[in-house]
């Protein structure tokens, strides 16, 4: 049968003869497993990616979960771990040496920086940050000891977006490593493989999961590079995803486009909504028309999702943060991509003690719009400006 997406999120990978003809896959709850003879050890010590040896390695209800990703995305092969900041982490780690050079977007996801400028440089890797809507920026940042360029397209705060098959032709060209953090789109809105980025990740805490209640990260790409990341960090650093997790993974795939489709239209709902405003200075979400990058969103992106964020008139931090408190249906909430909706003021995060203020504006609000019936948000939402408005 055809990889349609029907056919992944309910079909592939289960084999259903193997385990008592139940329709839900079984949780292989084990750590070990037995070989038959000592023939058949030996082969699978040689691969343990592919065999059923031990469960840091592979494991059958794991190996369900992997196939489906990485068919959803257009690749060879996935790997899934404990969470999406392992999976970054794993990725870039495999594909570098001590004194190579990293090039990443500027703001990417907050851990993704932290990897770059925290934890990599005291293993003499650097990194540098550029503006990712410039193709004439990426390219100047490139040295000959850059291995790997690190996309986040859109981003889950601003959403700049970069041109996927420019970013991953200027790479080849200087045999140049790509990955991507996917978790904006999911697979069902971006598939960067098919313009020819190496490695896509995600982490599966968001869209993929979807119910707010597993922590996961996935990478999607070749046999080869799927077997570096194995050999060269899976197996020596052990971020598995356990079977239990990967079972509500798989049950919250099942969904996906359900939930997705939903969220995308109820998030443009409210987008039209705020854009008239009087409160709403602008509205940042690459499904926008306005939005400063909607060609090149249209050409990559079938669609754009629930998260998007707006820059208020008021800039008074208390004011900001009353604001947020005062919503009734959205939770304050970091995170997204579950049933829940959320709103996440930047304001929250100035006037920290000890901390620098954020690099994204006071008066930017970060909303995810969950599974709730959008006209009940948009009154909510109203309320809360309408006040404002009126200060
Ligand atoms: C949440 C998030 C991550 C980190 O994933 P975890 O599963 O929390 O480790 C990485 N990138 C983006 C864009 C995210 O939103």
């Amino acid at each position: 049968m055809s990889h349609d997406l029907s056919h992944i999120l309910n079909h592939l990978g289960e084999d259903r003869e193997l385990y008592f003809n139940a329709v839900s896959p079984p949780i292989i709850q084990t750590s070990n497993f037995v070989l038959p003879s000592i023939d058949a050890l030996r082969e699978a010590m040689q691969d343990e990616l592919r065999h059923h040896l031990y469960s840091r390695g592979n494991n059958p209800t794991v190996e369900i979960l992997r196939k489906k990703l990485a068919a959803l995305e257009h690749t060879e092969d996935a790997l899934v771990f404990s969470s999406g900041a392992g999976a970054m982490t794993s990725a870039v780690v495999s594909l570098i040496e001590q004194g190579d050079h990293v090039i990443c977007v500027r703001n990417p996801y907050s851990w993704t920086k932290h990897l770059l400028t925290q934890f990599l440089p005291r293993f003499g890797v650097t990194a540098t940050f550029v503006d990712g809507t410039s193709m004439e920026a990426i390219e100047q940042a490139i040295r000959p000891e850059t291995k790997v360029l690190f996309l986040e397209s859109p981003n889950s705060m601003t959403f700049e977006l970069q041109d996927l098959s420019a970013c991953a032709e200027l790479a080849r060209r200087h045999g140049i490593f790509t990955c991507i953090d996917n978790t904006y789109s999911s697979p069902l809105y971006q598939n960067p493989a098919d313009f020819g980025i190496d490695l896509v990740l995600h982490t599966g805490t968001k869209y993929l999961n979807g119910h707010s209640d597993v922590v996961a990260g996935v990478i999607c790409g070749s046999h080869a590079l799927i077997r570096r990341i194995f050999n060269r960090v899976y197996m020596v650093w052990g971020p598995l995803l356990g079977p239990s997790d990967a079972a509500l993974m798989i049950r919250g795939l099942r969904t996906l486009p359900l939930r997705l489709s939903r969220s995308d239209s109820s998030a443009r709902i409210l987008v039209e909504r705020l854009k008239n405003h009087p409160a709403v200075e602008g509205v940042l979400y690459p499904g926008d028309d306005d939005f400063p990058q909607a060609e090149l969103a249209k050409k990559q992106m079938r669609g754009a999702g629930g998260l998007f964020s707006i820059l208020l008139r008021e800039r008074d931090r208390r004011a900001l943060c009353s604001f947020a408190e005062s919503l009734e249906r959205f939770l304050i909430a970091v995170s997204w991509g579950g049933h829940e909706s959320l709103v996440m003021p930047m304001a929250a995060f100035y006037d920290m003690p000890g901390k620098p203020d954020p690099d994204h504006p006071i008066n930017l609000v970060r909303f995810y719009i969950g599974l709730e019936d959008p006209d009940l948000l948009w009154e909510d939402i109203r309320k809360g400006l309408d006040k404002l408005y009126q200060r």
